[in-house]
């Protein structure tokens, strides 16, 4: 199948040469089916503060183990969740999976803050505040261990409603990321008056800081707006030494990016922060400082 835009504007999908008729349903079944025989795993992507090298929390970003056609990544089965009313489903999941590790940290003495993805769809639920704070309670963790990462979509498609929801999850302690920064149209004028603790600056305006100073000066300048309305910014996309240098320079707050580490498995992640924190002797010559 194939994703066409029809002239409404809805996606239609027609059946191409290369596919079978039935995949789609097929794989809206599999993802039903994965939901209740828990086949969605979370990799972790470290959020570096760039000032002292330090790793006060993670991005949680799902995949889904298929049984034949190996680790999905998100682009492969979120549209399809989200058209097919699975998003609830799978974002409750995603928290409770998320909230669970957060316990684990907490409990091994390394906690972590987990940021988890919102689509617009499931952060207009009237109880979702509630529903996040019930699943923080029963684990024992508190309000500083979650961070929601929303789109600027979520922001710009009713302004007056998405301030409504942002003032209550704030009111019950949990902290508010824009996620994909300055890929939408939002100003940070009006960010200034929604209760926001930190924008995600999109990979786009990362990427091309190691070979162009002018994307470099965008971005340096960015950093200052957001510093002057009190907000955080992280960068998403860090791919080289030299971009890494240029954020730190230019006071970026935190990064996040494959030059320090991919997402990994709960696992995988607490041996990379244990290789970090090794002393300087016992680490390869490779890996970078972390002081
Ligand atoms: P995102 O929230 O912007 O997440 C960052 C994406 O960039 C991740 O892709 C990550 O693997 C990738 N990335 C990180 N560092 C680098 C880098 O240095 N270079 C490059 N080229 N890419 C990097 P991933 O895991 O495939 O996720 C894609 C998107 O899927 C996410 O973008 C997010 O919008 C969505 N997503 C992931 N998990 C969830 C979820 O649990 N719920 C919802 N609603 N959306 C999710
Ligand atoms: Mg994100
Ligand atoms: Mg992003
Ligand atoms: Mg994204």
């Amino acid at each position: 199948y194939k994703a066409k835009s029809s002239r409404s504007g809805h996606h239609v999908f027609v059946c191409s040469d290369d596919d079978h008729g039935d995949s789609r349903l097929r794989m809206m079944e599999d993802l039903r089916g994965a939901l209740a025989t828990d086949e969605l795993v979370l990799h972790y992507q470290p959020k570096i503060e760039l000032a002292t090298g330090h790793v006060h929390g993670v991005e949680a970003l799902v995949r889904w183990q298929h049984p034949s056609r190996g680790l999905l990544p998100p682009d492969a089965f979120l549209t399809l969740a989200e058209d097919v009313g699975l998003m609830r489903d799978l974002t409750r999941i995603v928290l409770g999976k998320a909230l669970d590790q957060a316990a684990v940290w907490r409990a091994q003495g390394t906690p972590l803050t987990v940021a988890v993805n919102m689509s617009p769809s499931t952060l207009i639920e009237s109880d979702l505040p509630a529903r996040i704070a019930a699943m923080i309670q029963v684990r024992g963790l508190s309000a500083a261990d979650l961070m929601l990462e929303i789109t600027e979509e979520f922001l710009m498609e009713d302004r007056a409603r998405a301030r409504d929801i942002l003032i209550r999850l704030r009111e019950s302690g949990i902290r508010i990321a824009v996620d994909d920064f300055g890929t939408g149209y939002s100003s940070l004028a009006y960010l200034r008056d929604l209760p926001i603790d930190e924008l995600k600056l999109d990979k786009s305006f990362v990427f091309p800081m190691a070979d162009d100073a002018r994307a470099a000066a965008l971005v340096a300048s960015i950093i200052a707006l957001a510093h002057s309305l009190g907000v955080r910014m992280v960068a998403e996309g860090v791919e080289d030494a030299v971009a890494y240098a240029e954020l730190t320079r230019y006071g970026c707050d935190e990064a996040q990016g494959f030059h320090m580490s991919r997402p990994l498995p709960a696992a995988a992640l607490d041996a990379w922060l244990a290789a970090r924190h090794a002393p300087a002797a016992t680490r390869a010559p490779s890996q970078r400082r972390s002081n």
